[in-house]
């Protein structure tokens, strides 16, 4: 098989890098492997460089590659703030846990949305109940209506941490 190369993200982890076709960690997750994004194949490192308009600075959190190829205002976004899309989208939701709709329970961030829905099929988690208490409150809150934001990656656990607990 001929070495391509493609620029790749993995599964709970900042940064994206490039991966040549030949490696046999270049399988997406629902192929068994731990990539959640993978670019169109280039024949050199120079071509995926243009093709994914990868700036010629790193991210300055994760040291990984930056592409640009997101609709506005991401390219010019990523640019200013000198962050890869993962990171940047780990920066918002760090600003946002400044609102008390977010939490961060066991390195994983979730949104607490209003609970006025009626059909639970639109509720986040199928309206599970959650029972929730903040490290800065004695207030339980209690939502059927909780969303997932995902698990905060290694170089953002300093910076993004638990502020709550599930209680039974
Ligand atoms: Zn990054």
């Amino acid at each position: 098989m001929d070495k391509k190369y493609c620029l790749v993200t993995q599964h709970y982890k900042e940064g994206q890098f490039i991966m040549t076709t030949n490696d046999p960690n270049c399988k997406m997750v629902y192929e068994g492997g731990t990539l959640t994004s993978m670019s169109p194949k280039y024949d050199s490192i120079e071509e995926l460089k243009i093709g994914q308009k990868i700036l010629d600075f790193e991210c300055t959190h994760c040291g990984g590659l930056i592409s640009t190829t997101y609709y506005k205002p991401y390219p010019e976004l990523l640019a200013q703030r000198k962050l890869c899309f993962t990171c940047n989208f780990w920066y918002e939701i760090k600003e946002l846990l400044k609102d008390r709709t977010r939490v961060v329970i066991e390195g994983v961030t979730y949104k607490i949305e209003p609970d006025n829905k009626t059909n639970d099929s639109f509720k986040g988690h199928g309206g599970r109940m959650f029972k929730i208490k903040r490290f800065d409150s004695d207030e339980i809150v209690i939502t059927k209506n909780l969303w997932c934001n995902g698990h905060v990656p290694e170089s953002w656990k300093l910076e993004i941490q638990d502020n709550a607990v599930f209680i039974q």
